[in-house]
């Protein structure tokens, strides 16, 4: 039966041109070991991980160095052994180019591991084994860093669910990582997935991967026989790999708007992470590395597995370092990637690719016309979106209006403006309208915030107001107690008759 069958196309996206061959030709090379790693202590969505270590401290590889704080959080780890030379803002990779607190570990060469336990995952109840997986770090890989503890858990979201579906889509143009780990790492890979399982009890398991990475595919169902596990092979179309439009072209469910697949009972977890979970229940290793596409105008692309806090830059020399012409320095795709501000950031869960990126491989720059409402970005919109109006909108700071139009159920894959006659950066307008409403609710937040705390000193001060006046009747002679006592003679605050419970 052919697979592609059952397969749900979604609305709009793109062929692109693939620049994948550049770097998936030569397996996965180990990441040269650095002087210096500075890891950052907020590499996932939610709070950022406490610091449990000091300037001074010796530490092992693989040891805790960042405690998860809260529900949504995940643990940072020593990346290697070494002495910790500082705990400060550091540059990061993040589009808006500002530190982040980070731990820097000088590396002693050593490799010194700290004590790694596998552990027997069906003998541990689910939210210890989730415990496990949280303090392993475990974040998705495929771009988001979302901590995969939380998603792992369904308490409150959904009763059941009905598909768990891992992504090996990788469909964005240059990055191979995720090709390179399902062809030379296909068993670990499933050997998490069925942690995974473990955990959500889904009725299917489906794999789903690009159909232009057949060695990969061949591996999988390799790794999958007799799992009951499903690989479907799905359309090389951008953006088959984010999480609604893989949803929607494996099972057909729509994802409600600024809803989740977990909300029609389908999870998504990417290739890598699934990895990373094999490493940790089966080998006792947090996660302190990943395999980074570095790609583009660099001599020789590939894939490199380096550990987390690596500079950027060490990575680009250990490609043969970058050609003449380079102009922008991408992570991520060039469809959802960011520029970065310098080579010097390190090495994060969530960079799976650093694209050297010349003007050939950047889009030229050509100048900004008026909207014809042509509407071509309607066609091309993988999210049923109006691209245009939301444009008109946030251009004209109409959040509101824009937020009717479901802003936030764009993914900022970059069709429209991909295809936009006009040039319009119309992603850049969406951010810009993101952005600013994300600030406005941290003000008002804050007001709030302000507002309660007034509120909490106005009620403060007139109950030690109270409090004083009660003292003060208290002492006041001819005046009757406030509480029970023995009763004083007369002329020492004798009882108020009235009151008194021996008239
Ligand atoms: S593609 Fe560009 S020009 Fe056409 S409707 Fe959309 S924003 Fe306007
Ligand atoms: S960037 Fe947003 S609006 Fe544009 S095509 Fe993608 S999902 Fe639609």
């Amino acid at each position: 039966m052919n697979a592609l069958k059952r397969l749900f196309p979604f609305h709009g996206g793109l062929k692109t041109v693939r620049h994948k061959a550049e770097s998936n030709q030569s397996p996965i090379q180990p990441g040269i070991l650095p002087a210096r790693l500075t890891v950052p202590l907020r590499q996932h969505i939610g709070a950022m991980a406490k610091p449990r270590v000091q300037p001074g401290d010796r530490v092992l590889k693989g040891q805790m160095i960042g405690q998860p704080e809260g529900y949504i959080s995940a643990a940072i780890h020593a990346p290697t052994s070494g002495v910790v030379t500082a705990v400060e803002s550091r540059p990061v990779p993040h589009p808006s180019g500002l530190p982040d607190l980070c731990v820097v570990i000088d590396s002693d060469g050593e490799e010194r591991w700290m004590d790694r336990q596998p552990v027997d995952y069906r003998a541990l109840h689910p939210s210890e084994l989730r415990n496990v997986l949280r303090n392993a770090g475990i974040v998705g890989l495929g771009g988001a860093a979302f901590p995969s503890a939380v998603k792992l858990n369904l308490g409150g979201q959904s009763e059941w669910l009905e598909t768990l579906i891992l992504n090996g889509a990788e469909c964005e143009p240059w990055i191979t990582c995720d090709d390179r780990l399902m062809r030379e790492r296909a068993a670990g890979i499933v050997a998490g997935l069925r942690v995974m399982a473990h955990l959500l009890e889904p009725r299917e398991v489906l794999i789903g991967i690009e159909a232009d990475k057949p060695e990969a595919i061949a591996a999988m169902t390799d790794a999958c026989a007799g799992t009951g596990y499903e690989v479907r092979p799905i359309p090389t179309r951008y953006p088959s790999g984010s999480g609604k439009q893989l949803v929607k072209l494996l099972t057909g469910k729509e994802t409600p708007v600024e809803g989740l697949p977990v909300d029609v009972g389908v999870q998504c977890f990417n290739v890598a992470t699934a990895y990373t979970v094999h490493r940790a229940i089966d080998h006792g290793e947090p996660l302190i590395s990943r395999v980074v596409t570095v790609t583009g105008h660099v001599r020789q692309p590939g894939n490199i597995e380096a550990l987390l806090g690596t500079p950027f830059a060490q990575l680009v020399e250990q490609c043969g370092g970058y050609r003449d012409g380079v102009e922008r320095l991408i992570m991520g795709g060039p469809m959802m990637g960011f520029a970065l501000h310098s080579d010097e950031v390190p090495l994060t869960k969530a960079a799976n690719c650093i694209l050297a990126a010349s003007a050939a491989e950047l889009a030229p720059e050509q100048s900004v016309m008026p909207c014809i409402r042509c509407g071509a970005c309607v066609e091309a919109c993988p999210a049923d979106l109006l691209p245009q109006q939301l444009y008109w909108h946030a251009r004209a700071r109409e959040f509101d209006k824009a937020r009717d139009y479901h802003l936030f159920s764009c993914i900022e894959c970059g069709c429209c403006s991909y295809v936009c006659p006009s040039h319009i950066p119309l992603v850049q307008y969406y951010r810009y309208a993101k952005n600013e409403i994300w600030a406005q609710e941290k003000e008002k937040e804050k007001a709030e915030l302000a507002r309660r705390r007034h509120q909490a000193r106005l009620e403060r001060l007139e109950r030690e107001k109270q409090e004083r006046e009660a003292k003060l009747r208290q002492k006041a002679p001819g005046k009757a107690p406030l509480t029970p006592g023995p009763s004083p003679t007369r002329g020492e605050g004798s009882p108020d008759p009235a009151s008194s419970s021996n008239p």
